[in-house]
């Protein structure tokens, strides 16, 4: 045995780090094992870095308002500057047929405790120079944020690093010995550690870890490709805006299976970010293309030309980067899956968190800390216990 730990984290991304960090603050020693030579390369570094609190549903509303609350202090909280902004968020609409789904989506929220108000076309573009004279409605959010995925990413690591977590990068696990019911190390392609508890934070890749200790884990990667344009002037009242269809595409994966639209097929649904740099990230789409993060020009192009209906600025700015990421997607329900299992009994899951993890990862932390060192956790996770997957296992 080379080495040995508390907990080993398998994965370096948002969600391996923010567990580690959490644990480390309670006095845990951690190994976090990354098998790319740094931080970030899963979905954690390619993604948008956004926070629209109206487009999440309970229970994972119950997750998303915790985790934006510790989001408010948690560059001062970690020491580390992770681009937090409060810039609330507008969910529109181009098409008038929307009207009535967006008249419901405003009374849902509502009900949630969700503070929204439904904008008509003039008035938006009134507050917002630079929307297009197609967007004919939206329903504006003022708690939701953006922050920047890679600084909390790093954020969380630096916190981790300083109370005592050591990071293992360029390290693949490749196998997990237990003893009965067990796990006693978690083996790399360098070496042996002995350890107390596993995390399986391994995020798109999070079933071939499963499947190391004999179970399957119901997640697959849902590519999603994204366009960063050059920096244009700050926008004066929206930076973080999304289209209606976004409620189906993110969401809906029968209607989006079911639906005749080619774009829709192809997940295509506008969110559009302005990072304080002035640049947009323009994305994204949702299809399953296997482990490949190749981005393909026709939805490439369905995103561009999208976009350029609502923000008909856009049209004229150049893309700097194009890129494309894995969501780790639970196929069953579209949950995370926040357990520990009774078998072995010290393998826990942190992982399936879909298109949210940016905005979970803070709670998600803090949460499977608390599972590992108090065994109950301050917000019920019961809605995301390995247990519902009872037919598989
Ligand atoms: C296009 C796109 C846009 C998104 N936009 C948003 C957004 O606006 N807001 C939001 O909240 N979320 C968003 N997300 C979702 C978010 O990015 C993910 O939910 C989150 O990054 C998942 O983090 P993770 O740590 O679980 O996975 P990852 O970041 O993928 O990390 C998993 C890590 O495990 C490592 N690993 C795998 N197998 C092994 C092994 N055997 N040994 C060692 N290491 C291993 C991988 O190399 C990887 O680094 C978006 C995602 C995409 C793709």
């Amino acid at each position: 045995m080379n080495r040995i730990a508390d907990v080993v984290v398998v994965g370096g991304g948002i969600i391996g780090c923010s567990v580690a960090y959490y644990l480390a603050k309670k006095g845990v020693k951690v190994i976090v094992i990354e098998k790319k030579k740094g931080l970030s390369f899963g979905a954690s570094g390619a993604n948008q870095g956004g926070c629209a609190l109206q487009l999440f549903h309970p229970p994972i509303l119950e997750l998303a308002r915790p985790s934006l609350e510790i989001y408010r202090n948690l560059s001062q909280e970690i020491g580390y500057d992770v681009d937090y902004e409060n810039t609330g968020s507008l969910v529109c609409s181009v098409d008038e047929e929307q009207y009535p789904d967006m008249q419901k989506h405003v009374e849902k929220k509502r009900r949630q405790g969700i503070n929204v108000q439904l904008i008509e076309g003039d008035r938006l573009r009134e507050l917002e120079p630079t929307l297009g004279g197609d967007v004919v409605a939206g329903v504006e959010e003022q708690e939701g944020g953006i922050m920047n995925p890679f600084k909390v990413n790093y954020g969380f690591a630096y916190a981790a690093r300083k109370l005592g977590t050591e990071f293992f990068l360029s390290r693949e696990v490749k196998k997990i010995e237990r003893d009965k019911n067990r796990i006693t190390s978690v083996v790399t392609d360098r070496e042996k550690i002995g350890t107390n508890f596993v995390v399986n934070a391994a995020g798109a890749w999070a079933s071939q870890i499963g499947k190391m200790v004999g179970i399957s884990i119901p997640v697959r990667p849902r590519r999603g490709q994204i366009i960063v344009t050059e920096r244009l002037p700050l926008n004066k009242r929206w930076r973080y805006i999304l289209d209606a269809d976004y409620l189906t595409t993110a969401f809906d994966l029968a209607a989006v299976e079911k639906s005749e639209d080619p774009r829709i097929r192809l997940g295509v649904a506008g969110s559009y970010v302005q990072e304080n740099t002035g640049n947009w990230t323009i994305g994204s789409s949702r299809d399953f293309a296997d482990y490949t993060t190749r981005v393909t020009m026709q939805t490439i192009r369905y995103l561009a030309k999208r976009a350029a209906r609502f923000m008909p600025k856009l049209k004229s700015v150049n893309s700097i980067r194009l890129f494309a990421g894995l969501r780790p997607f639970c196929y069953v329900d579209g949950l995370p899956i926040l357990s520990r299992l009774n078998s072995p009994r010290n393998f826990v899951i942190a992982t399936g968190h879909a298109g949210e993890g940016v905005t979970l990862a803070p709670i998600t932390g803090k949460l499977i800390s608390e599972l590992i060192t108090e065994k109950t956790t301050s917000i019920s996770i019961d809605a995301f216990a390995f247990s519902r997957f009872k037919g598989l296992n």
